[in-house]
Order: C-alpha cells, then sequence, then structure tokens
C-alpha cells in the first residue's frame, strides 16, 4: 500500500466515516479517488488535510469531509446522472463519477476546466463532461439531472437550476446574503412545480459568479 493509499484510508476513517458520512457508495467513493493528483505540482503532501485548499486562481479543492457529505446529500444509488457547478480541480466531479454513470461539471476559470479536464482524462475519468462557462444557467442540452451539486455559494438557489433536475432529484447549494459565509441548503424537486427545501449545516465557499449568482468575485 503507497504511503497516499494509507493516508486516504485514513482520511475516511476519521474525517469522513468519523463525522458520520454512512453511505457505502460515497465512503468507497472517497477510498478511491487519489487526491494528491487534483492539487498543483508539489502540494499532494497536503492532500490528505482535513482542510480546502488552494488550487490556483483565487479558488480552492473543498475539503474532504464537505466533499463527501454533499455528495452523500444527493442520495445516489448509483447510475445517475449528474450536474457539479464550479468543477475547480475536478476532484469532487472524479468522487461524483465513482458513483454516478455520467458526470457534467461546469468551471467558470478557463485555465482550471483545462487543467481538471487533463487531470481527469489522465485518471480515465471518460464518464465526466467538463464544460467552462457560466454554471448558474447550468447544462440545458443533458438535462434533466438526477442530482446537481453546487460547489460555490451563491446569494439565492437559482431557479434554471431547479427546472433543470428530474421530479425527485436534489439540488446541494451554498446560499447566504455574505459571500464568506453560507447555509448548506437541498432542494428537492418533489413535483413538476413543487420544490421541497432544507438547511444543511454552516458552509464557508468561494463565491459563485455568473448571472444566477453574484455579479462580481470582489
Ligand atoms: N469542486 C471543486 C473541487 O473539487 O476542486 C472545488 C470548487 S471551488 C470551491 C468553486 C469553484 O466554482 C471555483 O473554481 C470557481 O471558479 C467556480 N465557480 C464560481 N462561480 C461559477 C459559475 N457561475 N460557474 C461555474 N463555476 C463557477
Amino acid at each position: 500500500m503507497s504511503d497516499y493509499s494509507k493516508l486516504r484510508e485514513r482520511m475516511v476513517k476519521r474525517q469522513i466515516a468519523g463525522r458520520g458520512v454512512r453511505s457505502a457508495l460515497v465512503l468507497d467513493a472517497m477510498r478511491k479517488v487519489p487526491r494528491e493528483r487534483f492539487l498543483p505540482r508539489g502540494q499532494g503532501v497536503f492532500a490528505y488535510d482535513d482542510s480546502p485548499l488552494p488550487i490556483g486562481d483565487g479558488q480552492t479543492i473543498s475539503q474532504p469531509y464537505i466533499v463527501a457529505y454533499m455528495a452523500e446529500c444527493l442520495a445516489l444509488e448509483g447510475g445517475e446522472k449528474v450536474l457539479e457547478i464550479g468543477t475547480g480541480s475536478g476532484y469532487a466531479a472524479a468522487v461524483l463519477a465513482e458513483i454516478a454513470a455520467e458526470v457534467y461539471t461546469i468551471e467558470r476559470i478557463e485555465g482550471l476546466a483545462t487543467m481538471a479536464r487533463k487531470v481527469l482524462d489522465g485518471l480515465g475519468y471518460t464518464n465526466v463532461h467538463v464544460r467552462c462557462g457560466d454554471g448558474t444557467l447550468g447544462w440545458p442540452e443533458e438535462a434533466p439531472y438526477d442530482g446537481i451539486v453546487v460547489s460555490a455559494g451563491g446569494p439565492d438557489v437559482p431557479d434554471t437550476l431547479k427546472h433543470q433536475l428530474k421530479t425527485g432529484g436534489r439540488l446541494v447549494i451554498p446560499i447566504g446574503t455574505s459571500k464568506a459565509y453560507q447555509e448548506l441548503i437541498r432542494v428537492t424537486r418533489v413535483a413538476e412545480d413543487d420544490f421541497q427545501t432544507e438547511d444543511l449545516l454552516s458552509v464557508r465557499f468561494v463565491p459563485l459568479v455568473g448571472e444566477e449568482g453574484w455579479s462580481q468575485e470582489y
């Protein structure tokens, strides 16, 4: 077993299962994805720290626990179609791709999208599709989705994303009136025009910048 495998196993035990994530599919996915491959050169040593880490362009790879928690909140059973907004390094997309059949992920910063695509291709994630653009508008050609995860914090739930859910589908998104702190929200489309909302957890994400997000980063 490599040192990274040992660190990953310990991360799953202490940071993920230890904090209450129970989904076997999510725990297995977290055991498989090499987080060190999604970090900038020379940063791999920090890969299994219990924290977000810088990935360039002022953006971050999310804390492993948050990635696992958000994936669990989608209640995937395997084989679904999932949309992620905020590809960043591509790590969360890889975790979702271990469970879902197809993952569509959108990143607004071209350099990050290009790098994520390269890393995901290198690891053989042929079921992850990366696009550069404004994720608040979703990926309408591939809609509807069983699950949507937004990895950046917006002022409100984008209406467009809600309407790209299948009936029964779930959207997990950090929402807050401040750009620094948010509440993680889950929206379930219970019928064509009926959406249920639950508050899950207090979180800190970088801002969701776009037509149905914040107008500027700072
Ligand atoms: N999921 C990522 C990972 O595993 O590395 C972490 C995402 S990082 C916390 C949030 C990302 O959302 C940033 O890369 C940022 O550029 C991106 N972002 C912000 N607003 C966006 C938008 N409207 N559409 C797409 N990406 C956006």
